[in-house]
């Protein structure tokens, strides 16, 4: 990335003391040992730096954060769970961090509307736990789910493994409560399904990624709780035969399809090597893979599984299949899957794409996009997988192995990221799909984001920003980079 962005100015002694008596000496960190956790992230692609983090316990104080950061034109970085994959929850240098964690209550669980209000540090998977103590669903569901938290999703509009079923994260929120960057607050906690009065402001806030005001709570949709779920591990050919399977699971089971997973050997390999305990659920070795769920009200989803599977063999699609027998086989079924991005660090350098195209057009993109990378790098190994049934893959491209363990070959290999990003989203914008699916713009894509966008999206998201930040204040050079005068 070329984009240098402007340091803030120094905070002043004055100015750190005015931020810190809203939150107290207990939650203003300035120690750096203790400020380092939350400018940098797990792959450490990210780093920069701060002077101060806070950590607000209350909408009240969040909203006197914005209101002094627009007083001292203090830019500032919000961060949830700090899990976020392109760099939007990180300083760069200078800014001051709020993060959310604090605010983790549930507000209230309304079990007649089927809404949780929740507080935007609620971690995901609490979330869930408060949800199914209720016997109700709360759907969204990702990798990250111990770390991340409800505004992250939100912000981020996380997808995750059960969008096919459910949708994203912004077709799970009703309502939000928002601080605007000067500190007033937008109270829009509605449980309202229909409400049609006026623009949709709530949208305008899901995945600008801190970037237009700070969530701080989300009236969030409970679904019922499933009677029966059920998953399969399927071996295959290929992500024709894998889109084929998609097309039965979808005829067969309509809406009860909740997850279809597309996983290439080459990332089965990489979490059974390196995933701790973690095992292929068949005998035999596929060049393709895929784990899917099937989630119902009544008691009919191992029949319905077991014909999906029947017709697939029948049709020489399905080449093995196993279906878990009880809960510890599903947990590892998802396991291997949970565990396919933390195995690609121990096999290097790792360029990371997060892109959809239109279902139909998921196999071409791979063959194409195997073949580009190939191209521009000899020897990169491709590990496709991800969530078929959105049309959204990971297609993230490791290291050559003959330079693995050579930092120097971990090193030249990353330098050639843009290299690898430009032939793969060449194919990506050629089959009408999205550079950034579900992890969003952040640092990572930001400069790619005007070559990609329609100029005139790109015109009203300014419009939105200086509307809503005029000072840019809110996470400065995420998502929208400076314009040159
Ligand atoms: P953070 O990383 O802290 O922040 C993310 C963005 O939101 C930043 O721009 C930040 O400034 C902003 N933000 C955070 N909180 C607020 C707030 N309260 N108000 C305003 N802005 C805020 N993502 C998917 O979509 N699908 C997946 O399947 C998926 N799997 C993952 C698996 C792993 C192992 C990992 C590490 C990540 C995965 N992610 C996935 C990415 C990430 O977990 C999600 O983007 C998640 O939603 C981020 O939540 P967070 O709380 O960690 O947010």
């Amino acid at each position: 990335m070329n984009f240098v962005p402007p340091k803030p100015a120094p905070l002043s002694p004055d100015t750190i003391a005015r931020f810190r008596s809203i939150v107290g000496d207990k939650y203003a960190i300035t120690d750096q040992a203790d400020v380092h956790a939350y400018v940098t992230e797990d792959r450490n692609l990210f780093t920069g730096t701060s002077p101060l983090v806070l950590r607000p316990g209350s909408t009240a104080e969040v909203a006197a954060i914005c209101k002094l950061a627009t007083e001292t034109r203090t830019a500032i970085v919000p961060q949830g769970g700090n899990t976020g994959l392109v760099g939007g929850q990180t300083p760069y240098g200078g800014e001051v961090v709020l993060s959310m964690r604090r605010m983790d209550k549930v507000r209230e669980i309304d079990t007649s509307s089927n809404t949780m209000t929740a507080e935007a540090g609620l971690v995901l998977q609490i979330a869930q736990q408060r949800a199914a103590e209720a016997d109700r669903l709360f759907p969204l569901s990702l990798g990250s789910e111990g770390s991340c938290t409800i505004g992250g999703n939100l912000s981020s509009n996380a997808g995750g493994t059960t969008a096919l079923a459910y949708g994203v994260a912004r077709e799970m929120a009703l309502g939000l409560e928002v601080v605007l960057a000067d500190g007033r607050i937008l109270n829009g906690l509605s449980k309202l399904k229909k409400d049609n009065t006026g623009y949709d402001l709530r949208n305008i806030f899901i995945g600008a990624e801190g970037t237009l005001g700070i969530i701080t709570a989300a009236t969030l949709k409970l679904f019922p709780k499933p009677r029966a779920v059920e998953t399969a591990f399927v071996g295959l050919k290929s992500p024709e035969d894998a889109l084929k399977l998609l097309g039965i699971s979808r005829s067969q089971a309509g809406g009860n399809l909740t997850s279809f997973e597309l996983i290439a050997h080459i990332a089965v390999d990489f979490s059974v090597r390196h995933g701790i305990g973690i095992r292929d659920p068949l005998t035999s070795k596929h060049d393709w893979y895929v784990l899917m769920e099937l989630s119902s009200g009544r008691d009919d989803a191992r029949a319905t599984l077991e014909s999906i599977l029947e017709q697939g063999f029948e049709e020489g699609i399905v080449d093995d299949a196993a279906i878990a027998e009880n809960i510890s086989q599903r947990q590892a079924f998802w396991k291997l899957r949970e565990e396919i991005s933390p195995a690609q660090k121990p096999e290097g350098g790792s360029i990371k794409h997060d892109i959809s195209v239109p279902v139909a057009a998921v196999p071409a993109f791979i063959a194409e996009a195997n073949a580009a990378v190939a191209k521009v790098m000899p020897g990169a190994r491709p590990v496709p997988f991800g969530h078929l049934g959105d049309g959204n893959i990971h297609y993230n491209v490791s290291q050559p192995s003959e330079t693995l363990g050579d930092k120097a070959g971990r090193e030249n290999f990353l330098a050639r990221w843009h290299d690898v990003s430009d032939v793969v989203f060449e194919v990506v914008l050629r089959m009408g799909g999205s550079i950034s699916a579900e992890h969003g713009i952040g640092q990572l894509k930001a400069a790619d984001l005007p070559g990609v966008k329609d100029p005139v999206a790109m015109e009203l998201m300014r419009g939105f920003k200086a509307m809503l930040d005029p000072l840019n204040i809110l996470n400065p050079g995420k998502v929208l980079l400076p314009v040159k005068p």
